[in-house]
């Protein structure tokens, strides 16, 4: 078995592990509903719009603010 024949400093291997990583978004599909279009997740309920394969099956409550931007959904503070 091959072995490292030195151990890598603290600097080396935080420097690895500081540059080699990257959060990505992968894995998404555009939904096919028209009002949405938004992307998701493949092959599960859109979460914005609650269609999956050209069927609501979850329904959303409609927001009762229409001055609200659809892609921030910000949480609603009880104060
Ligand atoms: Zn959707």
């Amino acid at each position: 078995m091959p072995n490292p024949k030195r151990r890598h400093t603290r600097s080396r291997r935080d420097s690895r592990r500081a540059s080699n990583w990257k959060l990505e978004l992968g894995g998404l599909s555009v939904c096919p509903n028209k009002d949405c279009g938004r992307l998701k997740p493949p092959h599960s309920v859109c979460p914005h719009c609650g269609f999956y394969n050209g069927e609501l099956i979850v329904a959303r409550k409609e927001k009762k603010k229409k001055g609200e931007q659809p892609a921030g959904e910000t949480g609603k503070g009880k104060t």
